[in-house]
């Protein structure tokens, strides 16, 4: 099956029109025609290959809503006419300890199958024929890293639940974020602006750490209940020592240590963002026994556990719907903090693409 999609060829070049063979679906398989796909701040590193790591062309997208057409005689969650969500990937080795305690993106063998930019499987490891995302009509995924999508939600805006949805998700349920606790969301971007949502609806005291002082009224519209200006030093100060958990979305590299330094002593700092090398001082984990921890997206079982927490506390992205050819545009604008709060692409649109 060829369908319409775009990509980038390389590093420096623009995204623009591509064709891309998609297999027929197999018994386990679901065909989705793709509807709505986020624009992550992944797409942008991996397409301009900040992270050493790209393939090309590279047909990105990892926050796919779409309608399935077709499903394998094996299939039981989903039916021709159901809504699917895809996330970040698409295989994992299924016999490993993290995949067997549902954590596929740590899947021991070769790493999770990534959306895009990875490598199907043969013989159990991801060395095979690239892959490419959602920017593009149809996928065809197995089963296992598929969701079902109610459609009660506004599925244009639950889109970016598939990526920004479940990387904030997973670490604030990880860390037991809940009632009684200070928690500071750094960045207001696609994943902070959700990060923000889900602390809140857990029942903390949520403060946006935000470098954009134009951003704290939309901080406050989102649920935070504090903003905090991370260049204001007096204020950074005055929260000092007062965190009980911190969630860190800058996607660059940057001085980690004024923000371990509003930690209580005992506490973690996670990052989600940054992948290349960032400043870290001894003396900001030892002295207060603090912990800098990680965190990569969710396993396919609690992306499902988080759609329906959404669906049933009606939580979605705030969006910005863009047609495909405006995704360049899209791109330089993530580059300039200039997105409030997601990009979700109406795959529509490339039926008018070139
Ligand atoms: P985004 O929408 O571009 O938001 C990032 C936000 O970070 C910006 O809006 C800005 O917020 C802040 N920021 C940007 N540059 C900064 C700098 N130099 N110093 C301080 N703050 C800065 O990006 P996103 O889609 O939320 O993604 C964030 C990062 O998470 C990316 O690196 C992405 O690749 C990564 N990611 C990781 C996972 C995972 O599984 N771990 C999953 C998805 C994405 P303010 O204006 O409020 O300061
Ligand atoms: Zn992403």
């Amino acid at each position: 099956m060829e369908v319409r999609a775009y990509a980038v060829k390389d590093a420096k070049s623009p995204l623009a029109p591509f064709k891309v063979e998609r297999r027929e679906p197999g018994p386990h398989d679901v065909q989705i025609q793709i509807l709505y796909a986020g624009i992550c701040h992944s797409d942008l590193h991996q397409a301009r290959d900040d992270w050493g790591r790209s393939i090309y062309p590279m047909v990105p997208g990892h926050e796919i809503i779409g309608r399935v057409v077709k499903v394998g005689d094996q299939v039981k969650k989903l039916k021709a006419g159901d809504i699917a969500g895809v996330g970040c990937m698409v295989d994992s080795c299924r016999e490993c300890s993290a995949c067997q305690a549902d954590q596929e993106q740590m899947c021991e063998k070769g790493g999770a199958t990534w959306t895009y930019n990875g490598r199907e499987r043969v013989s159990g490891l991801p060395t095979g024929a690239p892959t490419y995302g959602g920017y593009c009509e149809q996928i065809v995924v197995e089963e296992r890293f598929t969701v079902k999508v109610p459609e009660s939600l506004d599925l244009k805006a639950a889109a970016p639940l598939l990526c920004a949805g479940i990387t904030t998700y997973s670490p604030l349920r990880q860390w037991k974020v809940g009632p009684g606790q200070k928690v500071g969301v750094i960045g207001l971007g696609g994943l902070g602006h959700m990060g923000i949502k889900f602390a809140k609806a857990f029942g903390a005291h949520v403060v946006m750490i935000t470098t954009s002082p134009d951003k704290g009224k939309d901080a406050t519209r989102l649920g935070a209940d504090e903003v905090l200006l991370s260049r204001d030093e007096a204020t950074m100060a005055a929260h000092g020592g007062s965190f009980d958990f911190l969630l860190n979305t800058i996607p660059v590299g940057h001085d980690v240590n004024p923000y371990m330094r509003l930690l209580k002593r005992y506490s973690t700092m996670v990052m989600v963002g940054v992948l290349t090398p960032m400043e870290l001082s001894g003396g900001s984990v030892i002295a207060g026994r603090k912990s800098i921890a990680g965190s990569s997206i969710g396993g396919m079982a609690e992306t499902q556990e988080m759609i329906d927490f959404c669906a049933k506390h009606n939580i979605v992205s705030d969006i910005e719907m863009i047609n495909i050819q405006s995704v360049n545009e899209a791109y330089e604008r993530m580059l300039k903090n200039d997105v409030k709060y997601r990009f979700v692409i109406d795959i529509a649109s490339l039926r008018s693409a070139a």
